[in-house]
C-alpha cells in the first residue's frame, strides 16, 4: 500500500493536474461509467465534529475508494485545519487497499478545478471581468484556477466582511490583474463571470443584479439550507451541475426546484458538455449557472492523480499491508 502524506501534495499536484482529473471524471459520470455512492455525514456528538465519507467508482479509470473526514471546529485553536480529510483508494480488481492520500489540499484543488471547468466550458470567450463573492479559505483557490481560464483583466470582490478581501487582492496581484472591492450591484453589472464561495444560508446575489451573458459558478452551497443566489436567477438561466441528484438536494438548485422555478429535468450535467452531448452556452446573452456541490469522485480522481505522480517521481512511502 502506498502512502502520499498531506505534506507531499503541494509539491506534487498542480491545479492543471486537478483540472484534467476532474474533467475526466465528470465526463465518466455523464456517460454513466462512474457513479457516486450515497454520502454519509453525521454529527458524532464529540468535539462538535461533523464526520462522514463520500465514495464512488469510476469504471473507466478503475478508481474505487472513499474520502473520509469532516469538520472539527475546535481544530484552529490546536493549530490544525478545521476541515480534515483523507482519501483511501482500493484496487478495483481485488478490493485491496491501494493508497492512503492526504485529502486537505486536494479538496481545495478539486473544488477550484470544478468551477474552472465550468468557466472554460460555459463562460463567453470574451469574458474579461470576474466577480468573486466570498473571501474565505477556498476563495483564493477558486480565483487562481478561474484566472487560468480566460485572459481576465479585472477582479471585482465582495464579502460580507470586507476586511477579508485582502486575500482576493493578493491573488489578483500575484497574477498582475487589477482588483477592486465593490458592492453587489456593481459586481453584477460589471462581471462576465461570477464565482460564489460563501457559507451563506440566505441569497446574496439577486437575479436583477446579474446582466445577460454572465456565467455564474455557485460553489459554496453544499448542504441543505445553504443558499448564495436568489432562486429566480436559476429560473432565468441555463443550469448545469456536477451531479443532478446533489444539485437538487444540497446544491443551489434545491431552492429553485422547491419553489417550482425549474424542474430537475432542466438541469444538465457538466459532463454532457465535456462529452459533446450538450452544446453548453448557445448565445452571448444566455446566463449560465454551474451548481458545483462537490462529489466524492472528484476527490478520488485527484487522489489517484497524486498517487500516479508520486509513483512517477519515486517519492511514495510503501507499506506492506
Ligand atoms: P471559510 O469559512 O473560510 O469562508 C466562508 C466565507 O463565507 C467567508 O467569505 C465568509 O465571510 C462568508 N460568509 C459566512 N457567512 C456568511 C453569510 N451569512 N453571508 C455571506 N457570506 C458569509 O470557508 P471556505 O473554506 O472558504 O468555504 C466556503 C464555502 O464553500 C463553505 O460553505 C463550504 O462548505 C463550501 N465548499 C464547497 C465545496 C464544493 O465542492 N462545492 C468544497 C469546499 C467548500
Amino acid at each position: 500500500m502506498i502512502i502520499v502524506p498531506e505534506a507531499a501534495i503541494a509539491g506534487l499536484v498542480t491545479a492543471a493536474d486537478c483540472y484534467d482529473a476532474v474533467e475526466k471524471v465528470f465526463a465518466s459520470m455523464a456517460k454513466r461509467s462512474a457513479y457516486n455512492f450515497p454520502v454519509i455525514r453525521e454529527a458524532i456528538g464529540h468535539a462538535d465534529a461533523l464526520y462522514g465519507f463520500k465514495s464512488g467508482f469510476d469504471r473507466d479509470s478503475l478508481t474505487l475508494g472513499l474520502k473520509s473526514g469532516g469538520f472539527w471546529p475546535g481544530n484552529m485553536a490546536r493549530g490544525l485545519t478545521n476541515h480534515q480529510s483523507t482519501v483511501f483508494l482500493f484496487e478495483a480488481d481485488t478490493g485491496r487497499c491501494r493508497a492512503v492520500v492526504g485529502g486537505n489540499l486536494l479538496t481545495a484543488l478539486r473544488t477550484a478545478a470544478a468551477s474552472a471547468i465550468s468557466i472554460q466550458r460555459l463562460a463567453r470567450k470574451d469574458a474579461r471581468t470576474i466577480g468573486m463573492i466570498g473571501a474565505g479559505h477556498q476563495s483564493a483557490f477558486q480565483l487562481r484556477a478561474a484566472l487560468d481560464q480566460r485572459p481576465f483583466e479585472k477582479v471585482l470582490g465582495w464579502n460580507v466582511d470586507p476586511s477579508m478581501l485582502g486575500r482576493l487582492e493578493e491573488v489578483a496581484a500575484e497574477r498582475g490583474v487589477a482588483f477592486e472591492a465593490v458592492d453587489l450591484d456593481r459586481l453584477g453589472a460589471r462581471s462576465d463571470v461570477i464565482v460564489t464561495i460563501t457559507s451563506s444560508f440566505a441569497p446574496i446575489l439577486e437575479a436583477a443584479q446579474v446582466r445577460p451573458g454572465t456565467h455564474i459558478a455557485c460553489m459554496g452551497t453544499d448542504t441543505k439550507g445553504k443558499q448564495e443566489v436568489e432562486a429566480a436567477l436559476l429560473g432565468k438561466a441555463s443550469v448545469f451541475a456536477d451531479e443532478i441528484a446533489q444539485s437538487v438536494s444540497i446544491g443551489e438548485a434545491q431552492h429553485a426546484v422547491a419553489a417550482g422555478l425549474i424542474d430537475v429535468g432542466d438541469i444538465v450535467e457538466i459532463g454532457a458538455v465535456i462529452n459533446g452531448d450538450h452544446p453548453g452556452r448557445t448565445s452571448a446573452e444566455e446566463i449560465t449557472i454551474f451548481d458545483g456541490t462537490g462529489v466524492g469522485l472528484q476527490d478520488l480522481a485527484v487522489a489517484s492523480a497524486a498517487v500516479s505522480l508520486a509513483l512517477e517521481r519515486g517519492i511514495t512511502v510503501e507499506v506492506a499491508f
